[in-house]
């Protein structure tokens, strides 16, 4: 109680309202916040379009912050990507979500997401395969999820460290495709498993006949690159139906589940 009252002093002091010093505050914690336990993650389905069973749960992180109470992401992954501690966080990220993944009931893939500062890591290899053998967690059922703005500036290197985490039997997604600045040189030049259209295709303000058109374009690119083509933030089931006449592989999205506890834990079976 003692430790709460004086970040919320520290809180008070900085402001609040005041935005990059509560931030940057945020960020100067996130090494302590991973020794004490304050990370969760909550994982999201990931279902196959064809036979509509869960393939996969991707890994989402939550800050449970002990005076601000449970934070978004979107709240500390850009500041902790800013100073550098995304590298601690992310580590604990991969190795919590191998863990879980390992107890769980079903044999399902188990994705987790990787910022730029992780992947050029002198380290970074030798921690995915440690987290792999330390959790027990057969490889092939691992996946990273990588965006595209990661790949550019360190096209070689990060070539290089797929080429070694595929050859572990692991896989790998590029993330929010169709979010930016998406470009063919990228899906030409790396060798991706899975691609991820991002959710703003889908919800675009495109015409439906155009937004189909698009859809259709990036489905055919997808698989003429042997990757199979997930479409996140499906909400319907008009979009649903629609992806699935149209061939895509799987989806993700507030129709097939939220992100929450994930799947039934293998020491909850009766003995
Ligand atoms: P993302 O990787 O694109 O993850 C999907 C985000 O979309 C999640 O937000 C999820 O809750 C949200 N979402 C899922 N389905 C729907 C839907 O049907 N409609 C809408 N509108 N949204 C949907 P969340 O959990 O807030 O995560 C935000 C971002 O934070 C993630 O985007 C990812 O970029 C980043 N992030 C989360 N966990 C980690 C992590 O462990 N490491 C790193 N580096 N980044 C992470
Ligand atoms: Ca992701
Ligand atoms: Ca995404
Ligand atoms: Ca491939």
């Amino acid at each position: 109680a003692k430790e709460q009252s004086s970040e919320a002093a520290v809180l008070y002091s900085e402001g609040l309202l005041e935005v990059t010093s509560s931030r940057r505050y945020l960020g100067r914690r996130v090494p302590a916040a991973v020794a004490g336990g304050e990370f969760e993650l909550q994982y999201q389905p990931q279902s196959s379009l064809r036979s509509s069973a869960v393939v996969g749960w991707e890994a989402l992180v939550r800050w449970r912050h002990p005076v601000l109470g449970l934070l978004a992401p979107d709240a500390f992954i850009p500041i902790a990507e800013a100073n550098g501690t995304i590298v601690e966080l992310g580590t604990w990220v991969l190795r919590h979500a191998c863990h879980d993944a390992a107890q769980w009931q079903e044999p399902a893939r188990i994705a987790v997401n990787v910022s730029a500062a992780q992947l050029v890591d002198a380290d970074f290899v030798p921690t995915v395969a440690r987290a792999l053998a330390d959790s027990g967690l057969e490889p092939h059922r691992l996946e990273l999820e990588i965006t595209e703005s990661t790949l550019i500036a360190h096209r070689r290197d990060v070539i290089e460290k797929f080429a070694a985490i595929q050859a572990m039997g692991a896989l790998i997604a590029l993330d929010d495709f169709g979010s930016g600045f998406s470009s063919l040189d990228t899906l030409l030049a790396f060798n991706f498993d899975r691609v991820k259209i991002d959710r703003s295709v889908l919800q675009s303000s495109l015409q439906p006949l155009r937004t189909r058109n698009v859809l259709r374009a990036i489905l055919a690119l997808g698989h003429a690159l042997t990757a199979s083509v997930l479409v996140e933030g499906v909400e319907t089931e008009q979009q649903r139906d629609l992806l699935r006449t149209e061939g895509f592989d799987e989806i993700q999205g507030f129709l097939t589940g939220a992100p929450g506890i994930g799947p039934k834990l293998r020491a909850m079976l009766p003995a």
